[in-house]
């Protein structure tokens, strides 16, 4: 596995690959099974698979939450390679956003819905960190959980409107045992916090609507951003403490 922290020199190395297809694997780190199940997704699929760990600030609407946002990279770049990833993207800050972000994709309608109601910013920040690392990878199929369906969504209407020639491949939620899906906050959650999260899955999973989630998850002490129906989806923030949840199933 080569890693490359200087994204000049992955640029130039990148005209050399000619081996197709190359998967692409985006993520901010601190990674667990749930970007794992990304990675084995892409080794099924394409000859080369490359991951990027990048903590976008861009998207993080509240400075606090990017500053506690947990890193590790040596664990990363292990469990990257025992994967079988052929190469990791590692750029600084400064390398994505050269242009001190004059430069953005923005969109006008979902993004403005559901998280984004409560994050502003966080959208655009999310699609313009993709666009750049799409452009910087040039893959044929690009890989996103269903953790964040949101995001998924936005970032398969974004290609398309931009007729950006890759696959966006939707994975699936890996879930602990206890039911809660996998993510990289879930490491700040304290005893009793994580003791609770699951029931924020079985309340969105069981309830017979949104609403009545609603009211469970009030109950069980839960502050909720929002629990809401979309086609046949139920989406759903929750914060506890300074940790914020988020979890959507399929109705
Ligand atoms: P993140 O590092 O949180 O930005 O996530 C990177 C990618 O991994 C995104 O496409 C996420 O949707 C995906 N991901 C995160 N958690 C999970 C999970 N539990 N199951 C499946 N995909 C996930």
């Amino acid at each position: 596995m080569k890693v490359f922290t200087s994204m000049t020199q992955w640029q130039t190395f990148r005209q050399g690959i000619k081996e197709h297809p190359l998967g692409f694997v985006p993520t901010m780190g601190a990674l667990h099974q749930g970007h794992l199940s990304l990675v084995e997704a892409s080794r099924e699929t394409d000859l080369i698979t490359i991951a990027s760990i990048f903590v976008n600030p861009r998207q993080f609407d509240d400075k606090r939450d990017f500053d506690a946002y947990p890193s590790d990279y040596q664990s990363d770049l292990e469990m990257l390679e025992a994967a079988g990833v052929h190469f990791v993207l590692m750029p600084e800050t400064g390398q994505i956003y050269a242009d001190d972000y004059r430069f953005k994709v923005t969109e006008s309608e979902f993004s403005h819905k559901f998280c984004g109601a409560h994050r502003p910013g966080h959208f655009d920040g999310v699609l313009t960190v993709v666009m750049r690392l799409l452009n910087l990878v040039r893959p044929d199929n690009a890989y996103f959980g269903e953790k964040d369906y949101q995001q998924l969504k936005l970032i398969s209407d974004m290609v398309a409107a931009f007729f950006v020639p890759v696959n966006i491949v939707a994975c699936q939620t890996i879930r602990e045992e206890d039911g809660l899906a996998m993510s990289s906050r879930n490491r700040r959650l304290d005893k009793k916090s994580r003791q609770l999260a699951p029931e924020l899955y079985a309340a969105i999973r069981n309830s017979a609507t949104a609403d009545e989630a609603t009211e469970i998850l009030l109950e069980k002490g839960f502050d909720v951003d929002y629990v809401e129906d979309i086609a046949d989806r139920r989406l759903a923030a929750v914060r506890m403490g300074d940790t914020r949840l988020i979890d959507n199933v399929k109705i």
